[in-house]
């Protein structure tokens, strides 16, 4: 992806101001990022259309740095798209004993998710858990999740054999009520792929249970598989929220995004690893941040950036040394101070400037005074401030006028112009050399 918005934010940066067209060519390479980070088509799309209406929009015209405003309107969206409502981390187990319900597929990681959240409601809000396991299909994972208990701390309900699914799971609200438990969590068990079986015992499961929150535990490798199962599972049973595992692997995170825009459902951890701590509440940013590759994009936009700056400092420069300082650079650099910490800053860092800085002090020169300077300049018509030399008596007083200020302000203004204007042009004659590694730009 960086390799490709590089080239394009490559191209923008040369014109300044983004056009419709910049923008449509910039959408294409952030269209084809989203899909090689496992965004679905339909969701691709329609991300690219809300993005590309805010792009073409007001802000990014009057913009300098358009390659930025693209990332920056592109992380936006992708962001609003990924944050769900509330706290994701927020589980409501208000009413003791709340009844979480775990479902997803076979070896999305249901039975780890339910150990770690289980871990982190004790560790982390002092709840009292009781863990049970409904996967009657295999043993094996009864046993699993026994060990995860002892290993974390956490009560398991006893295993009894040859109990179904919904038996354990009234089990486990019996003994969570009279046992004294915050929460008890029903792992399910889960098949390959979603079939009838499986969704009509999760939904006895959950008429039985009557879960506050219903997880959705879906292995965020699996892209749009993991969409198409969400949806279903949604539909079937009804999920409160959505359990992202894997996310410790390589995958673009693009799941997330497809995950978001066709269920609509929350987002609320991400699993990182097989480590019962390994598990962390959905931050958006970081998705975002990971389906762009934002890293290279901030690194690419800052030095896209500095190019741009440069290249205008060169302008400027060369029509310095041939004395062409006219308002509008004086104007921008007086803008420029104001950015770099004031007119003191700028000066110390420009050669031969360290005298008209001492005095400019002594005027009491500071930065409300620049901005009155600007209220100034504003004032002038284009041709004023291109050549300040037409700048007589009635022009003087209708530009004073003009800013709410006083003639005598403006001659400061000028003989200011004047002295920066000779001093540019002795620079101009120590070579390119000296002014720039002052600091101009
Ligand atoms: P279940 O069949 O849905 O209960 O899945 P399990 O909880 O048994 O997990 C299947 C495998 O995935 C196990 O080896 C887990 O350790 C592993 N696993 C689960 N969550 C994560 C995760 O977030 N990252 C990684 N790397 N592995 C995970
Ligand atoms: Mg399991």
């Amino acid at each position: 992806l960086s390799e490709r918005l590089s080239g394009v934010f490559d191209r923008l940066t040369k014109q300044g101001a983004l056009s419709e067209d910049d923008v449509r060519t910039a959408m294409r390479e952030v269209r084809v990022a989203l899909l090689e980070a496992d965004v679905s088509l339909p969701v691709a799309r329609e991300f690219i259309k809300a993005v590309e209406k805010k792009a073409t929009g007001a802000a990014v015209t009057k913009s300098v740095t358009p390659g930025q405003q693209v990332v920056k309107i592109v992380h936006d969206e992708l962001i609003g798209t990924l944050r769900g409502e509330g706290d994701p981390g927020a589980l409501k187990i208000d009413n003791p004993p709340a009844p979480i319900l775990m479902v997803g597929l076979q070896g999305s990681g249901k039975t780890t998710t339910t150990a770690k959240l289980a871990k982190r409601l004790k560790d982390r809000e002092g709840k009292r858990v009781l863990m049970a396991s409904l996967d009657t299909n295999r043993p094996a994972a009864m046993e699993q999740l026994a060990i995860l208990g002892a290993q974390i701390g956490v009560d398991t309900l006893p295993i009894v054999k040859g109990e179904d699914p919904v038996a354990i799971a009234k089990r486990a609200k019996t003994q969570a009520s009279l046992g004294g438990y915050d929460v008890y969590m029903l792992d399910t068990a889960g098949r390959l792929h979603i079939d009838a079986e499986l969704i009509a015992q999760a939904a006895a499961v959950r008429d039985v249970a009557k879960p506050r929150e219903t997880l959705l535990v879906v292995d965020g490798l699996t892209g749009q598989d993991a969409v198409n199962v969400a949806q279903e599972f949604d539909d079937k049973i009804g999920v409160t929220g959505v359990v992202l595992t894997r996310m410790d692997g390589d995958g673009r995170g693009g799941a997330a995004l497809s995950m978001r825009a066709i269920t609509g459902k929350p987002i609320r951890f991400v699993g990182l690893g097989e480590k019962m701590d390994a598990i962390e509440t959905f931050e958006p940013e970081r998705i975002a941040g990971r389906i762009l590759g934002m890293g290279d994009i901030v690194a690419l936009v800052e030095k896209a950036q500095e190019t741009l700056e440069a290249e205008q400092a060169e302008r400027m420069m060369k029509r310095f040394q041939k004395g062409q300082f006219n308002m509008n650079d004086l104007k921008s650099q007086m803008e420029q101070m104001l950015k770099m910490g004031g007119m003191e800053g700028m000066m110390s860092m420009m050669p031969g400037m360290a005298k008209m800085s001492k005095q400019l002090d002594e005027a009491g020169f500071d930065d409300t005074v620049i901005r009155r300077q600007i209220a100034l300049i504003n004032s002038m018509t284009k041709r004023e401030r291109a050549n300040p030399g037409l700048l007589q008596a009635s022009r003087k007083k209708r530009i004073a006028a003009g800013s709410g200020q006083e003639v005598s302000d403006l001659n400061k203004l000028l003989k200011m112009h004047r002295q920066m204007s000779d001093a540019m042009k002795k620079l101009g004659k120590m070579g390119k050399k000296g002014l720039m590694k002052g600091g101009l730009g």
